[in-house]
């Protein structure tokens, strides 16, 4: 029996009408002769309503006691989901991510799959059962602990799945009807690509195009998943939606692939920081024990054997950070004089693997930023990308002006 994965995001499984519209979809997969492995998130929302009840009980939370909170929206759809097709009269049953189980690390919040065992729900294949519901986005720590993959998981539970069965393809339905070269949202003429290499999407996604979470790409590069994101809204047919392929899969090609952007950045100066061996560590030690995903880093230059040391990180990670910096100089680990954070700025980075080969498009994107009046304040690049920091409030108006002097509404 073939094994094809489909994925439905929140919005898909907003209310118990859009449940059934994405159950009819299953039910057409189950009609083509497929044993359906159906990936849920939590309804649209509802997550971002857990974080929120977490963060007014108790700031800094017990990560353990976060996940199990935040992961239980999934639990419902996955429900409601299997109720849905067996109203259709298709054998359905749910499963929670313990009861998989999905195993996973024991870092709470950002936990890594370890293995999927496929014996249980392979045995209720064979009994004749048609779908398996799986609640996205959870696991379950060696510790036997609830665990959580981060925000957008459920596209890693999804790809993690199609690796371990084996799938011949894995369908990621969502709001928008595939990846486009930056969010539709954002830039009206931006243009939906029919495929992507999956070096392009790794970078968009860690970019910030939370079209798909990063890990899911990882993974489906590394495992040969066959990748298809396509909305859940619209007819379907055959060639719908964008493939996410090897780089050879691809004809023709811009050397801007795309444009994405991360809005709810910090950045954060440790003013006056004694310049010696090991400062470095000193300092992002503690943040990364802390939890804080440092992102990108500037040290200044030096005077009188005293620097400042600039970092961003997620605007929602600044307390923990500005608490384990107070810490660490408390216990005499760094010395500073004070610490600044600046919540209003956003990161905006062109990607594309024509860099490779194309030079001149760092100093292009830094004219058309200064043509537009945009301050950059922090600048990091590889191979195939370059990122830049700016005011929030210039966000979109730099994409727009990016997408637009890369001419990326046109097909190379
Ligand atoms: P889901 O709930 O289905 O997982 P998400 O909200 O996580 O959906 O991801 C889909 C959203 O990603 C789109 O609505 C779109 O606004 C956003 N997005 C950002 N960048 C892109 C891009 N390059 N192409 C398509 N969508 C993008
Ligand atoms: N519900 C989770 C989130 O909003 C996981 C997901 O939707 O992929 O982040
Ligand atoms: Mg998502």
């Amino acid at each position: 029996m073939s094994v094809l994965v489909m994925k439905f995001g929140g919005t898909s499984v907003a209310n118990p009408d859009r449940i059934r519209r994405a159950a009819k979809r299953v039910a057409r997969e189950v009609a083509n002769g497929h044993d359906v492995i159906v990936v849920v998130s939590a309804m649209s929302g509802k997550t971002n309503e857990l974080v929120g009840l977490v963060n007014e009980i108790s700031p800094l939370f017990d990560a353990r006691e976060y996940d199990a909170v935040v992961s239980s929206g999934e639990n419902v759809t996955a429900g409601l989901m299997a109720l849905t097709l067996q109203e259709m009269d298709i054998p359905a049953r749910s499963w929670q991510g313990w009861q998989v189980p999905v195993q996973t690390t024991s870092r709470h919040g950002a936990a890594r799959i370890l293995d999927i065992p496929t014996e249980n729900i392979n045995a209720k294949f064979a009994e004749g059962m048609k779908v398996a519901v799986v609640a996205g986005f959870q696991g379950v720590s060696p510790e036997g602990r609830i665990t959580t993959l981060g925000r957008g998981g459920s596209d890693t539970t999804a790809v993690a799945f199609a690796a371990a069965f084996g799938a011949v393809r894995c369908d990621i339905y969502t709001d928008v009807d595939g990846v486009y070269t930056t969010d539709p949202r954002i830039e009206s003429k931006a243009r939906k690509l029919d495929r992507i290499a999956f070096e392009e999407m790794l970078e968009l996604a860690s970019l910030g195009a939370k079209v798909l979470q990063t890990r899911s790409v990882e993974l489906a590069m590394r495992y040969k998943v066959k990748l298809r994101v396509l909305s859940s809204f619209e007819e379907y047919d055959e060639n719908a939606g964008t493939l996410v392929c090897d780089e050879e899969e691809i004809v023709e090609q811009n050397v801007v692939a795309g444009v994405a952007y991360q809005r709810d950045e910090a950045k954060m100066t440790l003013i006056s920081v004694a310049d010696r061996p090991g400062i470095a560590a000193a300092i992002f030690g503690p943040l990364a024990e802390a939890g804080v995903n440092v992102d990108m880093i500037v040290q200044n230059i030096s005077e009188e054997g005293r620097t400042d040391m600039t970092f961003s990180c997620p605007v929602d990670q600044v307390a923990r950070a500005e608490k384990a910096m107070l810490e660490a100089r408390e216990s005499g680990e760094i010395n500073f004089h004070d610490i600044v954070a600046d919540k209003d700025v956003a990161k905006v980075s062109v990607v594309g693997i024509g860099m490779r080969s194309h030079a001149g498009v760092a100093a292009k994107m830094f004219e058309v930023l200064a043509s537009e009046g945009i301050n950059i304040k922090v600048i990091t690049t590889s191979e195939i990308k370059i990122s830049v920091l700016i005011d929030r409030k210039y966000m979109e108006l730099a994409v727009q002006a990016l997408h637009d002097a890369f001419e990326l509404d046109k097909a190379a």
